[in-house]
């Protein structure tokens, strides 16, 4: 589905990513791992249109997406998860989810007169869809709940269902693990699962947790020092000594 083609993206002289290659094959949950600094964030957002790469190309489904933004990723169904936006604290999780198609009518004072009943059966079918989200995550005792109340694994939780809102096909996400307990970190994991199952959803996964990897993701990418160091199951990179290597380096 993605390929990377020797990718690079400096800052000034430092090369956080220095010529990376890979690629995500369609219907996998691809882990991605490596010592902090090694350049997977950077990597992620190069790849999702937050960051233009220095060099290379970054393919989808043989197309050329390399420096496109966000927006037209999104809706060739490209999504990276992000923190929580501040400004949605106060509105309540399904509010939340309702937000994120973001292409509603109602715009101009003219919709609202003119298309009030379209906007609302339109709000109807994105209320429907949050709720059924809800339930897939098995959250929806929170539909209710000010996003800003919610503990740091839910707060997870609610990102993976705003990818849900849209028809997604591949989603990066960065660490969504981190702070999170282990109760919830088995929900998140068995969401990503189902998502992949049930949803043919595609995933890259940043995580430093290396049960999580081991469970979930096959193929494992290991980056080190801005290039791609190895690639293999989880059990046998953990077991590859160039690996082992660049972990006990840093
Ligand atoms: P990882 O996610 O693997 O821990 P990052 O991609 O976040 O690594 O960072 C790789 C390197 O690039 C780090 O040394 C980091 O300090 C540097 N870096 C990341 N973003 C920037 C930036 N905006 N400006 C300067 N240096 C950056
Ligand atoms: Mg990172």
């Amino acid at each position: 589905m993605i390929k990377v083609e020797d990718l690079h993206r400096h800052f000034g002289g430092f090369r956080a990513v220095d010529g990376a290659s890979l690629t995500i094959e369609t219907g996998s949950i691809t882990g991605l791992i490596g010592p902090n600094g090694a350049g997977k964030s950077t990597l992620f957002n190069v790849i999702a249109g937050v960051l233009p790469p220095t060099s290379g190309r970054v393919i989808m489904d043989g197309q050329d997406i390399t420096g496109l933004p966000p927006h037209q990723l999104f809706h060739k169904g490209l999504l990276r998860t992000f923190q929580l936006a501040h400004e949605f604290a106060s509105m309540t999780v399904r509010e939340n989810l309702m937000m994120v198609p973001g292409q509603q009518t109602g715009e101009t004072i003219w919709n609202t007169w003119f298309q009030r009943g379209r906007i609302e059966r339109e709000e109807a079918e994105l209320r429907r869809k949050a709720d059924e989200v809800l339930d897939f995550l098995t959250i929806s005792h929170l539909t209710h709940e000010k996003a800003g109340n919610l503990s740091g694994g839910q707060k997870k939780l609610l990102e993976l269902g705003r990818t849900m809102m849209v028809d997604a096909k591949i989603v990066f996400l960065d660490e969504v693990g981190a702070g999170v307990n282990r109760t919830l970190l088995g929900t998140i994991a068995d969401a990503i699962l189902r998502l992949n199952r049930e949803r043919g959803y595609t995933f890259c996964v940043i995580e430093h947790d290396m049960d999580f990897i081991g469970k979930l993701c096959d193929p494992v990418i290991v980056m080190a020092e801005g290039k791609v160091l190895a690639k293999g199951s989880a059990a046998d990179i953990m077991q590859n000594e160039e690996v082992i290597e660049a972990y006990l380096g840093t």
